[in-house]
Order: C-alpha cells, then structure tokens, then sequence
C-alpha cells in the first residue's frame, strides 16, 4: 500500500477535456481513462498481464457476483480481491445496486435497502448502503461506489425525484458507514435524476453536501437516446467540483468516450470491448467491424494496420474469421486483446491530445478517420 486516495487536475484544455491523475492504494491511473470490466474477479480470457500490457491500471469488478460466488468473506480469506485474481494495480467496485435492481421481480426496494433473491439458488439475500460498503471494503478494492437506484428510461419525473431522494439518503448512510478512512480507500457518490436537469442540479447539490472522494454520473446509457445522453453531458457535468475525479458509469462506445471528454469527464467503464470482442466485433480506427463477415473470409490484412498490438501484428482478419466460425477460444482471447488495445491507445491519444492542448482537433480527426468506414460492414 502507498498512502491513500488522491486527484490532480494536470490540464484543462480549451475544448473543457481534463487530463488529470488519480492515486490509490494500488499505484496511480492517469485520467481520463477506460477500466476493462472483470465481473467476476476476471477479464474473461485475458490474464492479468494481458490486462496491465494493453496500459491498464485500474479495472472493474462487481460485487453482486462475488457476493454472491464466492462470497466477500472467502475473497477476504484469500488475501483480498487483488491477491486472488492475482492484479496488483487498482481496482473499483460497484455498489452491486445496478445488477440487483436489474433482477425485476425478484426484488424488493425499502427504505431500509433492497431484499432480493440470489439468480444462482434463489436465496434470501439483502443489500443496505451499509452491507454494499462492507461488502467493498472486505474485498478490498481501491474505490468504493455508494449504493444507489439506477431508474430505467422512460421514467415519470414523481418517481425520478422520488428515487434520486433515496439514492441521497443512501449516499449519507454509505459515508456515515465509511468512517473512518484509514484504509485509503476512496468512496464515490453517485448523482442520478435521469434527463431531468433539475434533478441532476439537485442530485449533485445533495452529495457535495455530503463530500466524496469522487462523483459518478449514474443513470445514463440505460436505452435512452443518444441525443439525451448528451444533452445530460452538457451541464451535469460541470455541476460537480473541479477537484474530484467524474466518472461516467456503464459508457461506452468510442464516439461517446471522445464525446463526454470533451464535456469533462474523467473516468469509464464499459462492458462493450470485451462482450463485443466474444460475440466477433472489433474496434478499429477506422470504426466497429464484424469478424463474422463474409468478406473477411480471405481477407490477409490485420484488424486494425494502425494497431499495436500482437493480434495484429501476428494475425490476419481471415484467421481471427475462421477461429469465429469454428467457435476457438484463442478467437475470444485474441479479439479481447485487441479491442482492449484499440481503448487504451484511444485514451492515451486523448490524453496527449488535451496535454497539448489540441483535443477538438483530435476529436475532428477521430470521426474524419471513421467517415469511410471502409474496413467495416
Ligand atoms: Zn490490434
């Protein structure tokens, strides 16, 4: 461990795009930056050195699943979350809230928290703001996210105000349950209020009343269009302090990652380099393609020539094809590596570019590089 959770504001370029560091128990992670998602305690088919070659150094995972398998006392047992799965840099944790809210049916919300039964036995089982950060803190990880409601989209603005309330209440019992902070450990609030911009004003107001060690915007990229998202991005944002990492949570697709830096935010998250790269969908320079397609069937050129990494510099588009079809597991492994990649120089191109003060030209480059969309069906 090296001293306790820490962020610097490096730059602010004229776009409003912030470049930035944060420090944590497990070493520091330059911003903005993209954490792959280990759900649990993994980053399916990639080993943690594969994880830390493609520049990250801080990822995902969620507690509902280990909570739930093996449960947060055996990981405790076991050295702890980054000694188990065997990842020496940091690591963030969600609140488990998303995945059990998403159980509909098989849930319950009080005021007290959310009783739900388990999607692998059906047991009784029960989340609080206070077991969701007990929870975090006994596997260990670096930064703690509160408990929240994440409302779907559409949502009645009764039930939004209703719900982001309670996600308040719950953010204050969370840092009332934190105290005191010894371990270095970060906490963050989450804001919600869905498209409401009212709600959101409100929702940040609320949590930098009750202090965090940094602020997600939640309750976005849950089916909304996109124009909405952005629309959100434009204010919510800079409703938050200046001096606290802002995390964008569950986004996102490389445009929207260039997108929300532009609109100051620091921190992401995203399923999509990993789930997409098993179901055959690479991230290119030249934009998303599908491996799946015929036209690859011969095709001798790597995925991505501006790439890299060792897909490829070893590979071409025929073989990762061919491995595809015939459903290989070295075909999930080595389109994981290269989407993870394709992220990690996507953000460190956008950190060079705010360093330099040049990121709406970048931004202008990036999508002028996709306009053909040669490379992708
Ligand atoms: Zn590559």
């Amino acid at each position: 461990m090296s001293g306790g959770f820490r962020f610097e504001l490096l730059r602010t370029d004229p776009s409003g795009a912030r470049r930035g560091r944060f420090h944590t128990p497990h070493g520091s992670v330059e911003t903005p930056v993209f954490m792959p998602v280990g759900t649990l305690a993994t980053v399916k088919t990639m080993t943690p050195e594969d994880v830390a070659a493609t520049g990250s150094r801080i990822l995902l995972s969620n507690t509902y699943h280990l909570f739930l398998r093996p449960g947060h006392e055996t990981v405790a047992r076991l050295g702890g979350l980054h000694a188990f799965m065997g990842w020496p840099h940091a690591i963030l944790t969600d609140s488990g809230g998303y995945q059990v809210f998403s159980l509909s049916g098989l849930r319950k919300i009080s005021e007290e928290g959310v009783a739900f039964r388990s999607h692998i036995d059906g047991s009784a089982r029960f989340l609080s703001p206070e077991i969701a950060v007990r929870v975090q803190e006994t596997l260990g990880t670096d930064i703690i996210m509160q408990l929240d409601e994440c409302p779907p989209y559409p949502a009645q603005r009764d039930y939004l105000a209703r719900s982001m309330e309670l996600s308040l209440r719950w953010a204050a019992r969370c840092k009332a349950a934190r105290a005191p902070a010894e371990d270095g450990r970060a906490l963050f609030g989450i804001m919600q209020g869905g498209m409401d911009a009212q709600l959101r004003g409100l929702s940040a107001a609320g949590l930098i009343e009750i202090g965090f060690d940094g602020y997600a915007l939640g309750g976005l990229s849950v089916g909304e269009p996109k124009e909405l998202m952005a629309e959100v991005l434009s204010y919510a944002p800079a409703l938050l302090p200046q001096d606290r990492p802002r995390y964008l949570m569950g986004v996102g697709k490389p445009e929207d990652l260039v997108m929300a830096v532009e609109r100051g935010v620091d921190m992401f998250d995203c399923v999509l380099p990993t789930r997409n790269a098993r179901n055959g969908q690479l991230f290119t320079r030249r934009g998303a393609c599908n491996v799946k397609s015929a036209r690859f069937r011969e095709d001798p050129g790597p995925p991505d020539p501006e790439c890299g990494c060792m897909t490829c510099r070893k590979f071409s588009l025929a073989y990762l094809h061919h491995l595809y079809r015939n459903r290989e597991i070295l075909g999930h492994r080595l389109m994981t590596l290269h989407n993870l990649h394709y992220y990690q120089d996507l953000m460190a191109a956008m950190r060079i570019a705010i360093q330099e003060d040049r990121f709406a030209s970048f931004r202008d480059e990036f999508h002028a590089a996709r306009a053909g969309e040669t490379a992708c069906p």
